[in-house]
Order: structure tokens, then sequence, then C-alpha cells
């Protein structure tokens, strides 16, 4: 997490940087390219205003040839009054706004004057000389404090010899008039560098020194620092609050005067528009930026939400994996302990039925004594009757022994098929049969008892599926709890019948006349037993294990008091004919 946070955080910057430099690029092809058009109209603007300088000065140029002919000054040389050319001078100054105009013979001599003064003190001694050679002089001079423009114009004589000059100075402040505070910035200096026509009052007389340095006319030095930009100069300065502090510096030579042409165009304006052109490239690029940062942003958080989601979709999976092998674990054991109940169940039932063997034990020897003294009083009958010669008594007697010994052995093979461990599947059993068996079994107890048997077998067989043995045992169990109920009853009657139902079910009901059920709800119940503790008589399993047995076939066990009182149960069956 944290080094993910590292790395965007490094590439937040990283892009920040590539946009300030790309910022910087833009701003500087942006300034580069604003500047050519400020130096193309920089350059005309120079242009304009030396021609304008130079034209101004032309006309006096001219005026000084021309004047230089005039007739008041040919007088004056051959002779004639100083007043007349004097008045011709100042007529000709006052109507061009020349500011004075000196009338010199060849020596240097004063001949006329358009006011006082001297013409030598003007300028450099050099321009008049010019005029004594013939030639016409210029140069930059001084007129009481005020800057001059000096011309200096040969006067020929008859013979085409110089015979005189005419000096004139121009009042440059005069022509500056015009132009002062226009924009933008122009100077014009003499070949000592000396700041001497512009249209910015404040550099008047400022000198510049190299290429580095200004200095101020009362000596104060200003420093000049410039810069290349795409082969254009930019200037630096701090001279004046009029004078661009940054400008681009264009300059122009002009041989016809004798002076030099500067100009300073404000850069403020161009930086402005490169400005803004980078402003709107960094702006973009920020909010292209921005788009793509969030775009990932949001990637990132779904990618993570993604995440978490699989990761708890695995545990949970995990969990129900644990839970499932928990619940098979938990219905293997419930099945072991379902094996292990059926098998107590089996062991209970035997359990069950040695118990019962037990009890009817002392009966059953009852029983299969009496026939056997029976048959042995037969048997010495049988034997003095052939002795007195009597076969035929004789033969009855064998006759009633061999009944005996079929009972005997009918009894004997009902105990058998009561001890035997029934496994065999359920098949079509009689249910008539079962009944009569069972009745065999307990007819000693039944006739001790002084019960009397209300059974009625059914007309046509009825047959259901069932296991003939453990069927025998249900009956068996029914028959003896009736009996035990009864054993205090002063009338015993057991009631057994057969019937059918219109469902395709067998009803074999068993009906006493007991003192009925006491809790019925419980008879079914394991253990539940209203007979004596320890005495060996219940054990309360009787009934449950038959409501097992009987719902094993697929039928029903109900139990419940009559109308008439005594206790009524009923086994419900499929009829096997209805099932096949
Ligand atoms: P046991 O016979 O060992 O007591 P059973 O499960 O066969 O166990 O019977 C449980 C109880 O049901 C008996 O103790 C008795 O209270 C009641 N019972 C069963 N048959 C009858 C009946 N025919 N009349 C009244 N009560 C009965």
């Amino acid at each position: 997490m944290r080094r993910s946070f590292d790395l965007r955080a490094g590439l937040v910057v990283l892009f920040l940087a590539a946009v300030a430099g790309l910022g910087a690029v833009v701003w500087r092809t942006g300034y580069v390219q604003a500047l050519q058009p400020l130096s193309q109209a920089g350059a005309s603007d120079l242009t304009v205003a030396a021609d304008r300088l130079v034209t101004q000065l032309s006309r006096y140029r001219e005026f000084a040839v021309l004047m230089s002919d005039h007739p008041a000054l040919w007088a004056r040389r051959a002779g004639g009054s100083r007043e007349a050319a004097d008045a011709a001078l100042i007529e000709a100054t006052d109507r061009t706004g020349t500011a004075a105009a000196f009338f010199l013979s060849p020596e240097g001599r004063v001949l006329a004057a358009s006011r006082p003064g001297d013409p030598r003190a003007l300028t450099d001694p050099a321009v008049i000389m010019r005029a004594g050679q013939g030639a016409l002089g210029a140069g930059l001079g001084t007129l009481e404090g005020e800057r001059v423009f000096v011309f200096a114009a040969p006067h020929f004589g008859a013979a085409g010899a110089v015979a005189g000059a005419l000096v004139v100075a121009v009042d440059l402040a005069a022509l500056e008039r015009e132009w002062r505070g226009s924009l933008p910035t122009v100077y014009f200096t003499d070949p000592d560098g000396r700041v001497f026509v512009t249209n910015r009052s404040e550099l008047l007389y400022w000198r510049q020194d190299g290429a580095s340095s200004f200095v101020a006319p009362d000596g104060r030095r200003f420093a000049l620092g410039a810069d290349a930009v795409g082969g254009l100069t930019i200037r630096r300065q701090q001279m004046s609050p009029y004078i661009p502090a940054e400008a681009l510096y264009l300059t122009d030579a002009l041989p016809v005067i004798g002076l030099t042409g500067h100009a300073l165009i404000d850069v403020t304006e161009a930086k402005r528009l490169a400005g803004l052109q980078a402003a709107v490239a960094v702006a973009l690029c920020l909010f292209f930026g921005a788009l793509l940062f969030l775009a990932t942003e949001r990637r990132r958080t779904l990618a993570l939400a993604n995440q978490r989601l699989e990761d708890r979709v695995a545990e949970r999976t995990r969990a129900l994996s644990e839970t499932n092998a928990a619940l098979r674990r938990e219905v293997a054991e419930r099945e072991e302990a379902e094996r292990r109940l059926t098998r107590a169940q089996a062991e209970l039932v035997q359990a069950g039925k040695l118990s019962a063997l037990g009890q009817m034990s002392a009966g059953i020897s009852h029983e299969l004594n009496q026939p056997l003294m029976a048959i042995r009083s037969y048997a010495e009958n049988g034997a003095a009757f052939l002795d007195r010669g009597r076969p035929e008594a004789a033969a009855e007697n064998l006759g009633r022994i061999s009944q005996m010994a079929g009972r005997m052995g009918r009894i004997i093979q009902n105990l058998r098929a009561f001890a035997r461990q029934e496994a065999a599947p359920a098949t079509e059993v009689g249910l008539a049969g079962i009944v009569d068996a069972t009745l065999d079994l307990v007819e000693p107890r039944i006739r001790s008892e002084g019960v009397a048997v209300d059974w009625v077998p059914p007309n046509a067989p009825v047959t259901v599926i069932g296991g003939e043995v453990r069927l025998g045992q249900v009956v068996l169990n029914l028959i003896t709890n009736a009996l035990d109920a009864m054993a205090e009853s002063p009338e015993r009657r057991l009631r057994i019948r057969i019937d059918g139902d219109d469902h395709g079910h067998a009803l074999l009901t068993v009906q006493d006349t007991g003192p009925g059920i006491a809790e019925p709800e419980r008879i079914f119940d394991p253990f539940y037993s209203t007979k004596a503790v320890g005495s060996g008589e219940g054990m309360g399993l009787g009934l449950s294990i038959s409501y097992g047995m009987i719902q094993s076939f697929g039928g029903k066990l109900r139990g419940a008091n009559a109308a008439g009182g005594g206790a009524i149960f009923t086994v419900e069956l499929d009829r096997a004919r209805e099932a096949a």
C-alpha cells in the first residue's frame, strides 16, 4: 500500500515537472513569436522617427543653402549696411522658425546676425570650417543652453570662391515637441553616445558608456542588462519609470545627420501573450492529466474492491466447505448411531423373547407334562386292554396317544419358531395362521386364567406382506398384554378379528375386557410400563418394538380405549394381493 502510494506520488511529481517543462517551452516559443511582429513594428517606428528628424532638418539645410545666396548678404559683403542684412536674417529666421542665423566673413567675423551672440561658441569649429572649404557643414551644438542643430552653408562670391558662410541653428526641442511622449521610446545619440534628440525628455544628455551602462548627466551610473531572444536583443534597465524596464532594443545608424537612432519597445504585452499561451497549455495538460489520474484511480479502486470481494467469496467458500465437511461427519455419525440402534433393537427383541420364554417356561413345562402324563396312562391302559384281549380299546388309546404327541409337537414347533431370530425379508403371510399359532402358544395360560377367546377366522384367507416370525411376535405381545390387563378383571374375554378396509388394508384387532390404557399417548415409548418393576413381568419394550416392526412392513400399529371399556389394538397392513 505504502509502496504503491510512493510510486503514485513519484509519478504525479514527474508529471508536474513535465508539465512545468512544457509550459516553459510554450512560453519561450510564444514569446519569440510575439517578439517578431513587435520588432517589425518597432523597426518601422524607428524609421518613421528618423525620417521625420532627417526631413525636418533637411528643410533647414535647404533654407541655409538658399539663404546663403540672399541679395542682402551680397550687399553686406560688398560693404552695405549691417542693419539691412540683420533685418533680412531676422525676417527669414522668424518666417522659418529658425533659432538663429549668422553671416560670417571667411575670417570668421560676424557680418550680420539675427540675434546677438558668438557663432563660434555654437558648435564644433570643424562644422564651420567645412563651410570655409565650400562644403555644407552640419553638427550638434548648444545655443544659450538649448540644444541646436547647426548647418554651415558656404557663401560663394562672383568668382565662385568661398566668400563667407551662413551658420543656421535649428532648435531641436521645437522639433521634438511634435512627437514627445509618443510610443515607443526613441532616442538619437551623437558619435559620443550622448542622447541629443528623444521623445522622452528625461533621457536627454544621458550617455551610453559601452554596452552595459548608462551615465546620467549628474554622473549616476545605471547598469544595462541585455539578453538575446530569437536573434533579438532584450534590454533591462531601471533608468526611469517611463521607460519600459524590459524592452526590445532596436538601433539604426543615420549617417546623413551623423546620429544613431535607438528604439526601446515594451515587451510586457508579448510576455503576457506568451504567459497566456503557456497557461492554457499547462491548464489543458493538468486537466487531461487530472482526468487520467482520476480514471486510473477509479480503476485501481475497482480492482481493489474486486479483490476484496473475491477474498470474501473465497473465505465464504472455505467456511461452507468446512461446514459441509462437518455436516458429512455428522451424517456419518448419525448413520453409525442408527446402525447401532438397530443392532441394539434387534438384541432387545431377542432379549424380550428370551424373557417371554422364561416367563412361559413354567406353563409350557406344565403343558408338556400334562399330555406326557396322559400318554403314560393311555399307554398303560392300552397295555392292559391288550392283556385283556380287547385290541379295539387298545387301538383307541393308541389313537389318543398319537393325538397328544401331535399337540406336544405343535407346542414345541411354535416355541422354536418364536425363539428363532428372523432375518428373512418380508413375504406374503396368512394372518389367520399367525393368530392360530400364537393362540396355541398361550393356550395353557388362557385356560388356567379362564379367559374366553372370541376368535372368528375370516371367510377367505387374508394375506399381508411381512415376516412370519416377527408378525407372530407382535400378535403374541398384543395377546399377552391383553391377558395381563385382564388378570384382575371379573369378565375375561379376548376378542380377535381380521377385516379389510376400502383402501386395500388388512386390519387385525385384539380387544380385551381389562381396565383400558392409562396413558394412551405413552404406550409406544420404550421402557414405558405400568407393570410391577423388578417383577420380571414388564420391561416396557414390547409395544415399542412391535410398533417398529409393523412400521418396517409399511403398516401401522394403533392402541386405544374401546367404547364399552377395555383396550383395543389394531394392526394395519397392506394386503398382499393389492400390493402385488
Ligand atoms: P410391558 O408389557 O413390558 O409393560 P409393553 O410395551 O408391552 O410393555 O406395554 C406398555 C404398557 O402399555 C403396559 O405397561 C400397559 O400399561 C400398557 N398396555 C399395553 N397393553 C395394554 C392393554 N391391553 N390394556 C391396558 N394397558 C395396556
